[in-house]
């Protein structure tokens, strides 16, 4: 999120762009085209996301943000090394060294 194509940083480098997992929501003045977003129950829209929760704008090797300069203000406010940050490394860190399945954010 801090932009997957947050990459230029050392620590975003080293890892699989996990905050792209996260829900995204998008605001009216985000300008995101419609067919990468979807609608939540509660009325909310959102970056859309795969099966195993990866938002459609990233890339299949998750090395960059497909629409980096035009990416949702929430994403360009997501701090590396904050603490979102951080909780959502030591969660996939967890799962995937434990083998367990990736669980969707909701
Ligand atoms: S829009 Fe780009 S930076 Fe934001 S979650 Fe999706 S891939 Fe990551
Ligand atoms: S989770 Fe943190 S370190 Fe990983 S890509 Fe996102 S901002 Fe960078």
């Amino acid at each position: 999120m801090s932009g997957s194509a947050h990459l230029p940083e050392p620590l975003c480098a080293r890892c699989d762009a996990v905050c792209c997992r996260l829900t995204v929501v998008v605001q009216p003045e985000d300008r995101i085209p419609a067919h990468l977003t979807a609608h939540t129950a509660a009325g909310l829209t959102v970056m859309a996301r795969d099966a195993e929760g990866w938002c459609v704008a990233i890339d299949a090797a998750r090395m960059c943000c497909a629409i980096y300069d035009t990416r949702p203000d929430v994403c360009r406010r997501f701090t590396m090394s904050g603490p979102y940050c951080l909780a959502v490394r030591t969660d996939y860190l967890d799962s995937t060294s434990r083998g367990i399945p990736l669980a969707l954010y909701s």
